[in-house]
């Protein structure tokens, strides 16, 4: 009867372990910005035993499918460029709706670094920011698209690239990545910006956390095949250069 008594203590002493390690080693907040709300979003990490760390943010608009899609393919292939925290879908109610952002919420690219209890606008933009905080990676890579024509000759469509930080070593490494761009390209042409907007995950990023963002403008009035591309292209030499 004692002995009996002893095994059911020793179960359920050890069923109270076996979830009490669970819980601990599966936390949510690791893998999901918003976790338990409609606007749940997966957080992908890639560990490819590099040294650099890059971390990809897009889907901050819900209507720039081709960073949506060229984060998505850097999922599915896991190029070993680097260790990769990929955050695919930001706003998932606007990806799913395929719009900027939906209705009823505010441009989540004005809303950074956020508030941890305000709109649902700024508590996503403040999970997303504490990510970066707490990953601190070494690069981050944000990816949009416009749809701006090319300011010197308005018969050829724009990408760009845009850059707060006046990190120059940063600097450098995208204007070598803008070079080989020019060179390798002459349908579509590249821009190179260094004014952000307040709010914009870009700039507060780079200021607040002095972590380097790259903003990659795709134009969405291009084939959306290129339009993936280009996306890849810049994050694969911007890892490149910078390793
Ligand atoms: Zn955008």
């Amino acid at each position: 009867m004692i002995k009996n008594k002893l095994f059911y203590i020793l179960c359920f002493l050890l069923i109270v372990l076996l979830i009490y390690s669970f819980s601990h080693i599966y936390d949510f907040r690791d893998y999901y910005i918003m976790a338990g709300t409609k606007y749940e979003s997966p957080i992908y990490y890639i560990d490819n035993g590099r040294k650099i760390k890059v971390m990809i943010i897009s889907g901050i608009h819900g209507n720039e499918i081709g960073g949506i899609k060229a984060a998505a393919r850097i999922i599915e292939v896991k190029p070993d460029w680097a260790n990769f925290i990929i955050i695919p879908r930001s706003n998932t109610e606007a990806v799913r709706n395929e719009e900027r952002n939906p209705y009823y919420m505010s441009d989540l690219n004005r809303a950074f670094p956020g508030k941890p209890n305000g709109t649902d606008t700024e508590v996503m933009a403040y999970e997303i920011f504490k990510l970066v905080e707490k990953e601190s990676p070494d690069i981050v890579m944000d990816l949009h698209e416009w749809e701006r024509n090319y300011d010197e000759d308005s018969s050829f469509l724009a990408n760009g690239l845009i850059l707060d930080l006046m990190d120059s070593k940063f600097m450098e490494i995208t204007e070598k990545v803008y070079d080989d761009y020019i060179i390798d390209n002459d349908s579509t042409k590249i821009m190179l910006d260094t004014s952000s907007l307040n709010g914009s995950f870009n700039k507060e990023v780079s200021d607040r956390l002095g972590i380097p963002v790259l903003t990659i403008e795709s134009n969405m009035n291009d084939k959306l095949e290129n339009r993936i591309s280009f996306h890849l292209y810049v994050i694969e030499r911007i890892i490149n250069y910078f390793r």
